[in-house]
């Protein structure tokens, strides 16, 4: 796995699967960029179907531009973040969400991504009271509902996000 890029927003890109499918055993994927076979890959949002994009693709910006193409949906806003704007949208593989992404900022630049959560991740992690005292201070869900309700992977699905530069974690919710 050496030889495949990093990706400073999406830095567990390779272990969770919301992020870069895997070819199954046996199957062979090819990168409508590049043309080269590649294990993992991931689509875009384009007005060309845009479903198979290896991760040297996305990293060095190749599919963003030969598709036009963005990889999120959307982003909290940053200040004067022309750069980090375009290393998230054309550089940063997104993830499999219910309505399309959002990505969450802190201290003016975009959170690592971490992976899909619930409420029991969270408890597990030890984080849940910081993360559910957060996400109250945005007026999105009703943060009892979702204390109760937020399942990894469920209906009312967390997405957990750490800021790259005070460590601060920041949860995302989005529901079916
Ligand atoms: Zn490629
Ligand atoms: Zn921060």
């Amino acid at each position: 796995m050496s030889d495949l890029p990093e990706f400073k927003y999406s830095p567990n890109c390779y272990t969770n699967d919301e992020v870069f499918e895997k070819a199954l055993p046996g199957e062979s994927k090819t990168c409508q960029c590049c043309g080269e076979k590649t294990e993992y890959y991931r689509g875009m949002y384009a007005r060309k179907n845009v479903k198979c994009i290896c991760p040297r693709c996305f990293a060095n910006g190749a599919a963003a531009q030969l598709f036009e193409a963005e990889s999120i949906q959307n982003a909290e806003p940053i200040e004067n973040g022309a750069d980090r704007v375009d290393e998230l949208i054309h550089r940063t593989p997104g993830f499999n969400c219910w309505q399309g992404e959002m990505w969450l900022a802190h201290c003016n630049d975009f959170c690592a991504y971490i992976g899909d959560v619930g409420t029991k991740e969270l408890e597990e992690r030890g984080i849940a009271d910081e993360v559910f005292a957060d996400y109250e201070e945005r007026d999105e869900f009703d943060v009892e509902d979702v204390r109760n309700y937020l399942e990894c992977k469920g209906s009312m699905a967390g997405y957990l996000f750490r800021c790259l530069h005070c460590g601060k974690y920041r949860l995302y919710v989005d529901a079916d």
